[in-house]
């Protein structure tokens, strides 16, 4: 018997209405014949509900302290509800159903609380959940450390639990259900001539999603891509039997037989953007600017450095995320003097816009493309950054949906067929 994961997210999850209806699609892949695992999100908004009642009382919002292991006591929560009533309801179909939670599992993950990583999944109850005939229902985004407490995976992080389960129970599948039909060539709310990609390379989607594209966890397409695990995202808003020839693959380069230079545009306003003015022009300044950054757990993204016209001073500008804005800004000016800037700017009405595509490697004239259709629109360029397969430019947030726009018909995504 084949093991396949399917995983349905929050508003897949929102009532029992649409809990029913993730139930008869599990029910018709037991009934094709597989043994299947079910990972779950909480319902729509509810994570976002326990986050707020940790924020009052405590832990600030978004900022989980390292070691506040009780938000992830309350944030964990909301994903047991739906486990329980998906398997409930699978019962009272007729179907044997149970369900495991992360510690249940387990699901072992480092002790970084509130953005913990899978470390292991041990596949005995697992398996033996399969060999006694249950379909397993696992609350996604939860874990728990070898002490025994609770852990969360980071926001989105059910995708991740579906990928980490599909790998330890040795399926053939990781599907991903969600409330779009698939990945699209941009987020389809933003641009309604977005469109599904039958296929996306594991590289692809990793840029994608950590350049802002929510349709997956980043973390999940990396564990994916490192284990060869197919992941397929489609609708979960159809009855069974109506998903045929829907959905996206993601998988490798190989089996994709129609390329696109470009195969999509990503966007983020989680963007920061901070300027240090009159930096002294020597060596050993930007290991001191950025080691205080990284002894704070603060990621940078984009870097620039730039000369000034006279004198032996530099400009330098880089982008955090919004919520750490604030902290890299305090710790900068702490250490003025140390570091021996003039003065510092943030902005954080700036957000980052991406095009991402496997044929760059090998075409030329991208970039210009890019940049004569963001001009074209009066959009200014901030800062850029590239990689093999992705470029991406820091712009004023007011224009980030003209530039998400002009980016999907310069490169004729409007025009290829799914
Ligand atoms: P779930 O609750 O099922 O995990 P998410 O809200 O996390 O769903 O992700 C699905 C959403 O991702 C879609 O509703 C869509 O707005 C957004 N999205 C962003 N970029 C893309 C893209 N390129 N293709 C498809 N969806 C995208
Ligand atoms: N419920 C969690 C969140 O909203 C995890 C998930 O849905 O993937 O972030
Ligand atoms: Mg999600």
């Amino acid at each position: 018997m084949t093991r396949l994961v399917m995983k349905f997210g929050g508003t897949s999850m929102a009532d029992l209405e649409r809990i029913r209806r993730a139930a008869r699609l599990v029910a018709a892949e037991a009934d094709a014949g597989h043994q299947v695992a079910v990972v779950v999100s909480a319902m729509a908004g509810k994570t976002n509900e326990l986050v707020a009642w940790t924020d009052g009382a405590g832990a600030p919002t978004g900022q989980v302290n390292a070691g506040d292991d009780e938000y992830d006591v309350v944030v964990a929560s909301g994903e047991q509800v739906t486990a329980g009533l998906l398997a409930m309801t699978l019962r009272n179909m007729g179907y044997k159903a149970r369900s495991m939670t992360g510690w249940q599992v387990p699901i072992i993950t480092s002790e970084a609380h509130g953005k913990a990583r899978i470390v292991d999944i041990p596949s005995d109850n697992l398996d033996k959940a399969f060999d006694d005939g249950y379909i397993v229902v696992v609350p996604g985004f939860q874990g728990v450390t070898p002490q025994g407490k609770i852990t969360t995976l980071g926001r989105g992080g059910s995708d991740t639990s579906a990928v980490a389960v599909a790998i330890a129970a040795k399926a053939v599948r990781c599907d991903i259900y969600t409330d779009v039909d698939g990945v699209y060539t941009t987020d389809p709310r933003v641009e309604s001539k977005a469109k599904r990609l039958k296929k996306i390379a594991f590289e692809e989607m990793l840029e994608m999603a950590s350049l802002g594209a929510k349709v997956l966890q980043t973390r999940s397409v990396e564990l994916a891509m490192g284990h060869r695990m197919p992941i397929r995202v489609l609708s979960s808003f159809v009855e069974p039997g109506e998903n045929v020839d829907n959905g996206t693959i993601v998988c490798d380069e190989d089996e994709i037989v129609e390329k696109h230079i470009v195969s999509g545009v990503a966007f983020s306003r989680d963007e920061a953007k901070i300027t240090l003015l009159g930096l002294p022009n020597k060596i050993g300044v930007s290991a001191a600017v950025f080691a205080k950054l990284a002894a704070a757990n603060i990621n940078v993204d984009m870097i620039v450095q730039s000369e000034k016209r006279s004198g032996d001073y530099a400009n330098q500008l880089f982008t955090v995320s919004r919520r750490d804005a604030k902290a890299a800004a305090d710790i900068m000016l702490g250490a003025k003097d140390e570091i021996g800037f003039d003065d510092i700017k943030v902005d954080d009405n700036v957000a980052k816009v991406s095009i991402v595509g496997v044929g760059m490697r090998s075409h030329t004239g991208v970039a210009q493309t890019m940049f004569t259709a963001l001009s074209e629109k009066g959009i200014n360029i901030q800062v850029i950054s590239t990689s093999e397969i992705k470029i991406s430019v820091l712009i004023d947030e007011a224009y980030t949906e003209l530039a998400v726009r002009a980016l999907h018909a310069a490169y004729g995504l409007d025009q290829i067929g799914a």
